[in-house]
């Protein structure tokens, strides 16, 4: 599968905010968007005015790059979004929201998405007890998220999370640190989904 592989630093300049791609430097004052927040390449610093278009486009763009999916599947997600029931932006949302590979994101278990989609494809990751190592596995309302326990007793990020006093708090994912364990006890609503998304332009732009 295409995949990207240039500087995901770039990929948060181009958007202008920051997208959290690459874990704790994120947080520090390493981050490339707080040293240098101009969009890359030769003319990024010329400020443009973006035409309609332009911002719907970037939108869907930037919602691609936080959750790490492709053209094509991200186009899946969204005629999925348009046969659920309810509002069609939302539901796109609680799609991504519901891909294995942010939860275990969402869960602290791993710093990035993209470290979160390693340990699923390495098969670090149990659904109800089975290995799932398909990242984009979209997770339902009772099922139980954890880690391996062979991967958990060996790995130090995994034995650190046990020991650590850093909580993650997620509204609609019930953890037990100890076990490395999370429950889905429901699916989450757009008042739970913290991303920078104006969805509303997504559906626009699918929409013309
Ligand atoms: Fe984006 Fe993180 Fe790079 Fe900062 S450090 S530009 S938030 S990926």
């Amino acid at each position: 599968m295409a995949k990207y592989t240039g500087s995901v630093c770039r990929l948060c300049r181009r958007e202008g905010t920051k997208l959290y791609l690459k874990g704790d430097r994120c947080y520090s004052d390493k981050c490339a968007i707080d040293r240098r927040p101009t969009a890359p390449g030769q003319h990024g610093q010329r400020r443009r005015k973006a035409s309609e278009y332009g911002l719907q486009l970037r939108e869907k763009q930037k919602a691609r790059r936080i959750y790490g999916v492709l053209e094509k599947q991200f186009e899946r997600y969204y005629v999925q979004a348009e046969r659920m029931k309810g509002i069609t932006g939302e539901n796109l949302l609680q799609l991504l929201e519901r891909r294995l590979d942010n939860v275990v994101y969402r869960l602290g278990f791993a710093s990035s998405r993209a470290q979160a989609r390693q340990f699923v494809l390495h098969g670090h990751i149990t659904v109800n007890g089975r290995r799932v190592d398909i990242p984009s596995y979209l997770v339902d309302e009772g099922d139980v998220i954890a880690v391996k326990e062979s991967s958990a007793s060996k790995m130090e990020s995994f034995k650190a999370l046990r020991e650590g006093t850093d909580k993650v708090v997620v509204p609609w994912l019930q953890v037990d640190y100890d076990k490395l364990e999370a429950t889905v006890s429901a699916l989450p609503t757009r008042e739970d989904i913290d991303v920078p998304i104006q969805e509303h332009l997504i559906v626009e732009l699918y929409s013309r």
